[in-house]
């Protein structure tokens, strides 16, 4: 599975932890830009944007 950095699109994110909901973390070493990956979890959801 290939994430993308938010930021810059860099693929060479490593996951940071976890939220206190449970969702994955990440961060890019290239932008020092820490997200979460939520969307992927819930694609079965219609209801979700972006
Ligand atoms: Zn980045």
């Amino acid at each position: 599975m290939l994430i993308h950095c938010h930021r810059c699109q860099a693929n060479n994110v490593y996951r940071y932890g976890k939220t206190p909901a449970g969702h994955a973390r990440h961060s890019c070493p290239a932008s020092l830009h820490v997200f979460q990956i939520t969307y992927i979890y819930q694609g079965r959801n219609p209801d979700i944007k972006g």
